[in-house]
This record gives C-alpha cells, structure tokens and sequence, in this order.
C-alpha cells in the first residue's frame, strides 16, 4: 500500500490524486490538505466568477474526491499545524500542490499606499476569499489603472467594467457586486511595458472585452506592428492580434479636452458607451503617484530592444485613484523546504524536492499555463513517485491513521470532504435570484457549517 499526502486541493493537487488512483487503483490511499475548510483553491477564488464554465471543472475533481481511497482534509495548514518532516514521516510521498497564492510585487516608490492593489488581493476580494475579504478598494475615482498584460489583467479590467446585470449567473461575492455597482469608474488604463506581440492575453479571454455593455476596448492604432508581421505567430497569438488590431479600428477620437501634460498620449474616448478599456502599450510604471491615497501612476514610455522593454526618458502621468498589478504570482513559502528565490518557487529539479518530496503544478513551475497544464503535470509527478518508490511500492508508513492520530492529540480540527459539501449545501441555498451561490467569506462561519455541534457545544 503507498500512504500519498498532496498538500493543495487546486488543480494541480486533484490531477495528482487522479493519476494516482489511476497508477495504483486499490493500492493507495491519497490524503490532500488544504489550509482551506473548503477545496478546489484557484477554481473557487482564481477564476473570474463569471467564467462559471470554467469553474465546472470542479465536478470532475469532485469523482476523485469521492472515491473511497481519496479523502480531503481540509483546515490544516502544513507547516504550522503540521511540519513537512511530520508528513514525511506519516507518508511515503508529500506532493506541494500549493500554487501561488502570493502577489509579486512591482518595486517602485509608492506602491503601499492605499488603493493600489496586488491581483492576488482584487481578485481574492470579489472571490470571496477571506484573507482578502476586508480589502475595501475604493472606486470613487472615474480612473483605474491595471499594470500588466495577461489574463489577469483581462479578467480585472473585465469585472471592473461589466455592469450589475451583467453578473447575473456569476457567483460573485455579494460585496463586491455591491462596491462595484456604486463605482465610477469611467476609464480603465491597461498599463504593458511591451508590445502587442508580446501580450500573454489569450483570444477568448480578450474577445470578451468587445462583447461587454457599457464598455469598449480601445488600441491606439500607432501602437500596432505592421500587419505582415503578425505571418510569424502563432496561430493563438494571431487571433489574439485580430483582437487587438479590431479594438484599433474601432476607432474612438482623441480626447481635445485632455489636461495639458497629464498624459501625453491621445487620451481615447468611447463614442457611445460609458467606460472607456485602454491598451497602454510601451508603457512602464515608475512609480505610484499620492500622499495618503494613490492620485496616479508615473509612466515612462518604452521600445523594444532584443525583446526586452527599455525606458525612454519620456515620462508621463496618468491620474488614476487605483492600482491594480496583475503581474504574476509566488508561491508560499513553508519551513524547511528548499525555495527558488528568482522563479519564486519550490527548488526543485524536474518535481523532486528531496526524499519523498515532490511538487506539482504552479509550486513546481510557476504561475504559468492553464488549468489543463496542470492534468500532465500531475501524471508525470506520479509516474517520477512511482518510479522513486520502486516495485515495492510503500515503505511501511502509517498514511492516514497516523494523521489522525496525531490530529487527535494536537486537537487539530480538519474538515472532511461530506463536511465540506454541507458547507456547499448553504452556500447554494443562500444565493441570490440566478446566481449559483453566495460564499461564505469567514473561515469561522465555514468551520460552523461543517462542525455545527463543535460550534454549538
Ligand atoms: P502573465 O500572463 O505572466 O502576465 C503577467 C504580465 O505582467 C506580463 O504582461 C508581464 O510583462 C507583466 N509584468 C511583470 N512584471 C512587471 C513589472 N514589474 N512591470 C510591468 N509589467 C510587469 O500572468 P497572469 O496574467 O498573472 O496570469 C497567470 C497565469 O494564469 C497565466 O498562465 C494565465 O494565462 C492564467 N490565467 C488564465 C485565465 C483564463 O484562461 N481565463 C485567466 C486568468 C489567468 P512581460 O511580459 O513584459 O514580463
């Protein structure tokens, strides 16, 4: 028998715990913690609430979670309540599936004043997560300015324009829905400090800024590389020029009444919709313009030199009363494992760690890829398991008894897959009209939803 701790119940860790029983059908026992009462990680507070099709693919993790060698084990948070060196002890393989929950930072003066927000927070907030839940941006300013030119970046802009009606069917956490309904946001600057060749944004994902009610997406024609250009990409990368070159067209007329000096370039309106969605490209962020709030972004116009963006000298400023980086993410650090400070990380070579450890997913390779990515990810760290452990297969470990066991004595008060899905039961029962749930966002009234007779006692 192989005793399996996957430490992540995102992705990356259900994949994993799938290759496994796929591996070793009836001759394993998988344990996946999370420090969550609740699983599936980025699919809950990652995704956008309004790509629900993407969400779906929970289901599939919810067949692996109900299999009888599978169990979640949920509330624990490895590293305080139980060590690495604990877990390696109970089980013949501890697989970190703990993604990259952590912003990385953008560096430049000004960048903890209030209002200037990592994506890992923004997104946290109108997900529901709860260490992000009391974040309270403030959108009373008619400008935003989002740095970086991925999906993320997509996703912010996106929530930050659609109207309240357009929420409808997302699950959206009730005080987001709430602040972004007041908000006057009327442009949104999307700050990349290279070119249209080198966004990360897919086609769908940019596709949708065109489809959205009251905002329009805007590319200053003179940004674009001349279309013959576009023969080298790929064919994704192609589409998602379609994209960019057709928010070009669509025109918009440059602003005359733009304060002198505030923002040397044209300044794009929306002709007939309210919000205004601008691709700022060869635009590098310097610093975070204010005093006791953000009033603004100091910008530095770019060029392109063997791929790389390198500065100008011309600077400029773009008034704007929130910041959001969407610039990538870290992985959590957690003691005595081994980390890649520049990759931000686990160090790791090809998903090995040392003797029974191994990670997976964002934790093995960075935050990059998409959901998919994750499913060989998980194959191939089972098959490297499989091969570290030989024909033998276990080495003996106690696996989950010895957990318990030790929960029992530390009085550590984890949360089961049937706990979990009582927490779920409410949250469908306490969504709003069309929406597919209201999530609880304190970890408190989770925990009285799994326990309630731990709570009422
Ligand atoms: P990303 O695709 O790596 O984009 C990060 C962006 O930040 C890049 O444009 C990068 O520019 C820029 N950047 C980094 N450091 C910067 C700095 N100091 N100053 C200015 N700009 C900076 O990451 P992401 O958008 O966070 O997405 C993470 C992963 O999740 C991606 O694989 C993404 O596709 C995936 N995702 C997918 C979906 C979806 O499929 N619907 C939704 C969300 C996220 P350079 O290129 O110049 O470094």
């Amino acid at each position: 028998m192989r005793h399996i701790a996957i430490v992540g119940s995102g992705p990356a860790g259900y994949y994993t715990a799938e290759a496994a029983l796929k591996q070793w059908k009836d001759d394993v026992r998988v344990d996946i913690f999370d420090s969550s009462p609740v699983p599936f990680g980025l699919i809950r507070t990652g995704v956008a609430p309004d790509h629900q099709s993407i969400k779906s693919v929970a289901r599939r993790y919810e067949t692996t979670a109900l299999s009888d060698n599978v169990h979640f084990v949920g509330n624990v948070m490895v590293g305080r309540d139980i060590s690495i060196d604990e877990l390696r002890d109970l089980y013949d393989a501890v697989v970190l599936a703990t993604g990259a929950p952590n912003d990385r930072k953008l560096g430049l003066p000004g960048e903890d004043l209030p209002n200037v927000f990592g994506s890992a927070a923004f997104v946290g907030w109108y997900n529901g997560h709860p260490q992000f839940a009391e974040i309270h941006p403030d959108f009373s300013h008619d400008t935003a300015v989002i740095v970086g030119n991925g999906n993320v970046a997509l996703d912010v802009a996106r929530i930050l324009a659609k109207s309240g009606e357009e929420f409808e069917g997302s699950d959206i956490v009730a005080h987001a829905l709430s602040a972004l309904e007041g908000a006057h946001i009327r442009r949104i600057v999307i700050l990349g400090r290279r070119g249209p060749h080198q966004v990360t944004m897919t086609p769908k994902e940019l596709g949708e800024l065109a489809r959205l009610a009251r905002a329009c997406p805007r590319v200053d024609p003179a940004d674009l590389p001349p279309l013959a250009q576009d023969a080298a990409l790929d064919a994704g990368m192609r589409k998602t020029m379609g994209h960019l070159r057709s928010f070009a067209m669509a025109g918009g007329s440059a602003n005359d009444n733009a304060d002198e000096g505030a923002d040397e370039g044209a300044t794009i309106v929306c002709p007939d919709r309210d919000i205004a969605i601008e691709f700022d490209f060869f635009a590098a962020p310097r610093a975070i313009l204010g005093t006791d709030r953000v009033e603004g972004v100091e910008v530095e116009r770019t060029r392109l030199v063997d791929g790389k963006a390198v500065g100008t000298g011309e600077t400029y400023h773009i008034p704007a009363g929130i910041v959001i980086a969407c610039i990538g993410y870290q992985t959590s650090r957690i003691p005595d494992v081994p980390y890649d400070e520049q990759g931000g990380r686990f160090a790791n070579v090809e998903g090995r760690i040392k003797p029974g450890l191994y990670c997976v997913g964002w934790a093995r390779r960075g935050p990059t890829g998409t959901i998919g990515t994750n499913r060989p990810d998980g194959f191939a760290i089972v098959e490297r398991i499989d091969a570290d452990l030989g024909p033998a297969g276990g080495t003996g470990k106690p696996g989950r008894p010895g957990f318990e066991a030790l929960a029992e004595t530390r009085g550590i008060d984890f949360v089961k897959f049937t706990e979990w899905q009582k927490i779920d039961e409410a949250e469908v029962a306490n969504a709003r009209h069309g929406a597919p749930r209201e999530k609880f966002v304190e970890v408190d009234r989770m925990i009285a939803k799994a326990h309630p007779s731990v709570q009422d006692s």
